[in-house]
């Protein structure tokens, strides 16, 4: 029999696969230690190929696959083991679901140390494809020096050729080609990451579910394009039924980040509509906007069942990107506040509560953690909330502003959140200065990946008189 500290790079190993890693691999264990495995599904016994061995972990790669797992099921996408975006295209969409819910309960009570807080049943998906209204294509060059947009591969910058996606709206695949033809026929020359040098970086569409209203931008290493490239680019794509919106943007640094702060407007608006419920927003191309429509209204109904408001609230609205749960909070608060550090997002929600009307929301440009204490402090300490909303990107709250909400009393925080992890570690913070977590809820905004968005509750601890 074989033992853990026995194996070796380019080892076979039969293993049973017992558990699920937080990127979606598959794990076994060996004498307590773990042996985690990409592409591998809880439930199946393989042959594996040990990878690299630590102390204390491993790492394998599927050999064979000897029985498999009843949650194992085809991908549908022929790029999916390659391509990054999706991770768990080969698992059963229930088991999916489980493995979220898993994940979140795991974080809260592992890094949050919260045990006793009610977790509702996750919202899950009824159409668990093409329902993604944002895409980011990379523009560059594969391995034979040829044009390829499609998607980068699993923790690099390879690109894997792609024009259809099975997790985007399907008009996706037609931009794509269009622009394929254009940089092709003009010879438009690619962005090389390692040279710095050519021209288009990204391809970032944007479409309206409810409007079926297009946004394309087009990310370039430059300060402009020459006109005859765009007049061709644009007599191209406006040929795209619903076409509402062609712009380039400039990004010139060498940088992960996909877009500058700069745009040129080449058609249309800088900006498309669109609906969630009967409130209709404008998006513009460096806001953000969930990438989900089937579950934002889920989203924003579990958030505003949390909030449990009355009508006579002060609310607070942080990290609100173009004010979409401000809005939908206003109609049943006496006034919402709401906060973004983008500026385009702040001038697309002032625009948004006027073109429906809504006259008790404010928004404030900045970073929450400077904006809110900042005003905390100017008010000398009578800047209340009745209920504040909370909807960070993944690094979570800055402990600067926990510390002024906490000053604000609210009687209820509710917590939106891309990760667990860090909403796990904000939820501890809370619950050691007087906010104790009442109850969480995941919701699959991200079908197919390892992400997934959770509403948490929490409530002031009334102090005992
Ligand atoms: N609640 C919105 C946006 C959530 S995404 C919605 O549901 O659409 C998180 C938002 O936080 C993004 O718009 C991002 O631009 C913004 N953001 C990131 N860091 C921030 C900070 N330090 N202060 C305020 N907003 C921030």
């Amino acid at each position: 029999m074989w033992r853990f500290e026995m194996l070796n790079k380019n080892d076979i190993v039969e293993v049973y696969i017992d558990g699920m890693g937080s990127d979606g691999e598959g794990i076994a264990h060996i004498d307590g230690f773990a042996l985690f495995i990409k592409d591998a599904v809880e439930g199946d016994r393989i042959k594996a190929k040990i990878i690299k061995v630590k102390k204390n972990y491993g790492f394998a790669r599927v050999e064979e696959v000897l029985e498999a797992s009843k949650d194992r099921v085809k991908p549908i996408c022929p790029v999916a083991r390659q391509c990054g975006g999706c991770q768990l295209q080969h698992i059963s969409y229930e088991k999916q679901l489980e493995y979220k819910e898993n994940k979140v309960k795991g974080c809260i009570e592992r890094i949050g140390g919260i045990k006793d807080a009610n977790m509702e049943p996750i919202l899950g998906m009824e159409g668990r494809l093409y329902y993604r209204n944002k895409a980011q294509f990379p523009v560059g060059l594969d391995k034979d020096g040829n044009l390829a947009i499609g998607f980068y591969a699993k923790r690099s910058h390879n690109i894997i050729p792609n024009d259809m996606c099975y997790i985007n709206d399907r008009t996706n695949s037609t931009i794509i080609k269009v622009i394929k033809e254009f940089l092709e026929e003009n010879n438009v020359k690619p962005y090389n990451e390692s040279t710095g040098k050519g021209l288009v970086r990204h391809i970032v569409t944007r479409i309206g579910y409810h409007t079926k209203e297009i946004m394309v931008c087009l990310v370039i290493n430059a300060d402009d394009m020459k006109q005859s490239l765009k007049d061709d680019l644009v007599s191209r794509l406006k040929e795209i039924p619903n076409m509402k919106s062609i712009s380039l943007n400039v990004n010139k640094e060498n940088t992960n980040v996909i877009m500058g702060d700069k745009l040129i407007s080449l058609y249309g608006n800088l900006y498309i509509t669109d609906y969630l419920g009967d409130t209709k927003f404008r998006i513009s191309p460096l806001s953000f906007y969930q990438v989900n429509p089937y579950q934002t209204e889920k989203l924003y109904d579990l958030a505003m069942e949390y909030a449990n408001l009355k009508g006579n609230e002060v609310v607070w609205d942080l990290y609100c990107g173009i004010g979409t749960i401000s809005l939908y909070l206003s109609k049943r608060a006496k006034k919402v506040y709401g906060v973004e550090i983008v500026p385009q997002a702040i001038e697309d929600a002032k625009i948004n509560a006027s073109i429906n009307n809504i006259e008790n929301a404010e928004f404030y440009v900045g970073a929450a953690e400077d904006v809110v204490p900042t005003m905390y402090k100017k008010s000398n300490g009578k800047m209340k909330a009745d209920v504040v909303v909370v909807d960070p990107p993944r690094k979570g709250c800055d402990e600067k502003l926990l510390d002024t909400l906490v000053k604000m009393e609210p009687d209820r925080i509710v917590y939106v959140s891309c990760d667990p992890a860090t909403l796990a570690r904000d939820l501890k913070w809370l619950d050691e200065h007087g906010y104790k977590t009442v109850k969480y809820r995941a919701v699959d905004q991200f079908g197919m990946t390892t992400h997934v968005e959770t509403v948490s509750l929490l409530q002031k601890v009334k102090k005992e008189s």
